[in-house]
C-alpha cells in the first residue's frame, strides 16, 4: 500500500467521508523522500519502541511499524480510528490509541508498556508544537531522540544562536536537554492539504546531561525567563524588574557582577554557560 500519494490520500478520504480538519493541524504527508527522510533520522531497527504523536492516516505509522519491535501512536481525532484500522492492517505491532497527546500522563502511559527506551517520531501539528515539546522533555528520561516535522519558523528558534534574532526562551530550554540537529528542509508541497508555511525535519538528541552544570535548574529558567522577558533592556533592568526572581536592582547588581556580567548587555545575548553563571552567581556560590 502506497500512502504517499496525494489521490490515494484523497481517495482513502472520500471513502470514509472526511475532511482534514484545519483547527488539528491535519496536513499528511504525501511525499515518499521526505518520509524516507524521516525514516532514516529516526534510526529505527527491530528492537526499537516508537511513539507517534498525530498518526493521522497511519503514512508514517506504516512504515514505522514495518521496521520497529513495537508502534505506539496517539491520534485526538476519532474519525482517524477507521481509517488507521485500514492502513495499519497485517501490523499487530502497531498500537493506536485515541486520545489527546497533551493530556496523556506519559511516565504512566510509557510504564505501562514496559518502559524503557522510546523514540518519538511525530509529524508535529503544529498549533500545539511548544506544549508538545516541553511535555517531551518534562519526560526526557522516557526518549533518546526525539524525531520532529516543525514549521521551519520554530526549527530556526530552536537551532539559534546567543544574540541571533531567532533566540529565545524555548531555545535555551530544548538546548540545555537536548542536542538540536536539522535534517532537512521541507517544502509545504509535499504536505496534503497544502499548509501556510514551510517545514523543517529536526532531531533533538536528548543529552545524557544538561548542556550545562546547574544547581538550581528552577532558578536557571526563572533568570532565562526573566532576561527574555524584557528584551530590549539591560540585563539589569531585566533581572531587577522580574517578579518571580526578587531580585532589587542592587541584589541584581551584585550577582553579575559576581559572575562577571556586563550588566548593560541585553538578556537575548548571553549564551546557555553565562545563564549558568548567573545561576550559581544567584546562588551565592561565587
Ligand atoms: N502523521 C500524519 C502524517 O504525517 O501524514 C499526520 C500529521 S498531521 C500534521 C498532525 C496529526 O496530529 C493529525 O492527524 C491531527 O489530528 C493530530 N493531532 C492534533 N492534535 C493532537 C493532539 N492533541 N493529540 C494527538 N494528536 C493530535
Amino acid at each position: 500500500m502506497n500512502l504517499t500519494s496525494a489521490t490515494q490520500i484523497k481517495s482513502i478520504l472520500a471513502r470514509h467521508r472526511i475532511h482534514p480538519k484545519k483547527r488539528l493541524g491535519q496536513n499528511f504527508l504525501i511525499d515518499a523522500n521526505v518520509l524516507g527522510k524521516l525514516l532514516d533520522a529516526s534510526g529505527i531497527s527491530a528492537q526499537t519502541r516508537v511513539l507517534e504523536i498525530g498518526p493521522g492516516m497511519g503514512v508514517v505509522t506504516r512504515e514505522l511499524a514495518q521496521r520497529a519491535e513495537k508502534v505506539t501512536c496517539i491520534e485526538i481525532d476519532s474519525d482517524m480510528e477507521p481509517v488507521l484500522r485500514e492502513t495499519l492492517d497485517g501490523l499487530p505491532n502497531a498500537e493506536v490509541v485515541i486520545d489527546d497527546f497533551l493530556k496523556v500522563d506519559l511516565d504512566k502511559f510509557i510504564g505501562e508498556r514496559g518502559g524503557g527506551s522510546w523514540t518519538v517520531v511525530a509529524n508535529l501539528p503544529y498549533y500545539i508544537t511548544t506544549p508538545i515539546i516541553t511535555k517531551l522533555i518534562d519526560s526526557k528520561q522516557r526518549f533518546r531522540s526525539i524525531v520532529l516535522m516543525t514549521q521551519k519558523e520554530v526549527a530556526s528558534r530552536l537551532k539559534a544562536a546567543a544574540a541571533s534574532a531567532d533566540y529565545g526562551s524555548i531555545t535555551v530550554f530544548v538546548q540545555y536537554h537536548c542536542a538540536v540537529n536539522s535534517i532537512a528542509r521541507v517544502s509545504r508541497n509535499v504536505f496534503y492539504p497544502v499548509p501556510d508555511v514551510d517545514s523543517e525535519l529536526i532531531e533533538l538528541a536528548v543529552r545524557p546531561e544538561p548542556a550545562v552544570t546547574v544547581e538550581d535548574e528552577q532558578l536557571y529558567f526563572s533568570i532565562v525567563r526573566a532576561a527574555f522577558g524584557k528584551r530590549r533592556k539591560t540585563l539589569l533592568n531585566a533581572l531587577s524588574s522580574s517578579a518571580d526572581l526578587g531580585w532589587d536592582r542592587q541584589r541584581a547588581e551584585s550577582v553579575l557582577q559576581a559572575a562577571g556580567i556586563d550588566n548593560s548587555r541585553r538578556g537575548e545575548t548571553l549564551s546557555l554557560h553565562e545563564f549558568a553563571s548567573i545561576c550559581t552567581a544567584g546562588l551565592g556560590l561565587v
